[in-house]
């Protein structure tokens, strides 16, 4: 099949990851979650002590830093962050990083290192309109804010513990309204992307839905 370029998009809790990983393991094609890189940088920052607001100093870790996002493991500079970064305080530190344009503009680029060979499919927020605006195939996934909440809520992998949904749901609310209104590539929909709102979808139908797509893009 030939390689192309699959750009998931959509906010948090939409089931990004998941339809993303089950796709790229059906088609044979390399998973990149983006949001875990701006997560991992989030991370090392911390780690280094540098405040959000130091944009040379942050973007000079995204530059330098070696970032693996591949085979269910996310390292930053040899530091195994898999799970350190699915944690509340790093959903928001990922938010303000990722609103440094300059370190946007590092990443971005790295992205498109990754992806520009095809057979990959990369999700994020802005992949469809910034980082491949070519892309073969565009999905915004999406979903009630109810139900987003309730699947972060259930995520005891990204909560570290026992999480309140009405907690969850403030925090994602507030992290959606960050990713789209920043000025720096705010989360929008692509205006060929296909729009799949998945709220009461089983995961076997969205992903039916997407193979779908990616069958009709491909050519024969
Ligand atoms: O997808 P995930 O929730 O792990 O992303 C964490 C944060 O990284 C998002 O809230 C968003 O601020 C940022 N992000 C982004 N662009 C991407 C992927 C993630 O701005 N392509």
């Amino acid at each position: 099949m030939k390689n192309l370029i699959i750009a998931i998009d959509g906010p948090s809790g939409a089931g990004k990851g998941t339809i993303s990983r089950a796709l790229s393991e059906e088609l044979g094609y390399r998973h990149i979650d983006t949001g875990a890189m701006y997560r991992a940088v989030g991370w090392l920052a911390i780690h280094r002590g540098i405040p959000f607001d130091d944009e040379a100093a942050i973007t000079a870790l995204a530059s330098g830093a070696d970032i693996v996002v591949e085979g269910g493991v996310v390292a930053i500079d040899g530091h195994d962050v898999t799970r350190a970064i699915r944690t509340p305080e790093i959903d928001k530190t990922a938010a303000a990083v990722a609103r440094l344009p300059q370190v946007r503009a590092v990443l971005v680029a790295r992205q498109r290192e990754i992806g520009k060979r095809g057979g990959v499919v990369m999700e994020g927020r802005d992949i469809g309109t910034v980082v491949f605006p070519n892309a073969d195939v565009k999905i915004y996934l999406d979903a009630s804010e109810e139900e987003r909440a309730r699947r972060r809520a259930g995520d005891s992998a990204h909560s570290g513990g026992p999480v309140e949904q009405k907690a969850v749901a403030e925090a994602i609310r507030a992290r959606d309204l960050s990713d789209s209104t920043r000025k720096a590539s705010p989360l929008t929909l692509a205006p060929d992307a296909v729009h799949i709102d998945t709220t009461g979808m089983p995961i076997g139908e969205v992903v039916d839905r997407v193979r779908t797509l990616v069958k009709d893009r491909t050519p024969a």
